[in-house]
């Protein structure tokens, strides 16, 4: 019985988040969901890209269990921000952003980034209406994540190695990490990032600008 449940909860979930995909669609915006532990420095990319990234108008929905201390971080770093908090709940689902989705200026936004709860398990189940999904994970994290979380990795369209600074610091092998998800999702684009140092941040941004461009070209 409950497999059955949670295939009709998945079942509505896919609905609602094809109805977000076309909806962005009509309005050439460019959805990116961004899912990863908690502490791996997605709301930190986040903050970098939209310091950044020249030319394009970008809207941040942050998902979190509590609070919107993220939200804040976002609105100072100069991009409006929809908080969505869970209460209690590990992942975002559809409906929770085609509500937020609902409060936005569709037609003014080029590009929307998701910032799912922090959690490498249940965000890759729940489809959300982005067009791609990225999967962040940091140094401090271990090199073992990918085959630890698979299904994140297999099922993602990008992967961003974040933290790089402290790999001094750190036993992490990035070859063996890099191995795994070439092994994991061989189709995934991949970054290589640290908020600190700025590193990775520029190719990230330029990747976000070509595929808007290739969206609006289409
Ligand atoms: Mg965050
Ligand atoms: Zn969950």
């Amino acid at each position: 019985m409950q497999v059955e449940l949670m295939t009709d909860v998945l079942g509505d979930n896919d609905a609602a988040a094809q109805e977000n995909q076309q909806l962005l669609a009509d309005h050439n915006v460019l959805a990116v969901d961004l899912m990863g532990s908690p502490g791996c420095g997605k709301t930190s990319i986040l903050e970098k890209v939209i310091q950044q990234l020249k030319g394009l108008t970008v809207r941040v929905i942050e998902g979190d269990v509590a609070t919107a201390n993220d939200a804040e971080r976002i609105e100072a770093a100069g991009a409006e921000a929809f908080q969505i908090n869970t209460g209690g709940m590990c992942h975002l689902n559809a409906p929770m952003v085609r509500r937020a989705i609902d409060k936005m200026d569709l037609a003014s936004t080029d590009l929307l980034l998701i910032e799912n709860v922090g959690n490498l398990v249940c965000p890759a189940a729940f489809k959300l209406g982005a067009q791609f999904r990225f999967v962040v994970c940091s140094i401090p994290e271990g090199d073992d994540k990918p085959e630890k979380y698979p299904v994140a990795f297999r099922t993602c369209q990008g992967i961003i190695l974040n933290k790089l600074d402290l790999i001094p610091h750190s036993p992490f092998d990035t070859e063996k990490f890099w191995n795994l998800c070439q092994q994991l999702q061989p189709e995934a684009v991949q970054f290589a990032t640290s908020c600190t140092t700025g590193e990775g941040i520029t190719e990230l941004c330029q990747w976000l600008t070509e595929q808007h461009s290739q969206l609006t070209s289409a």
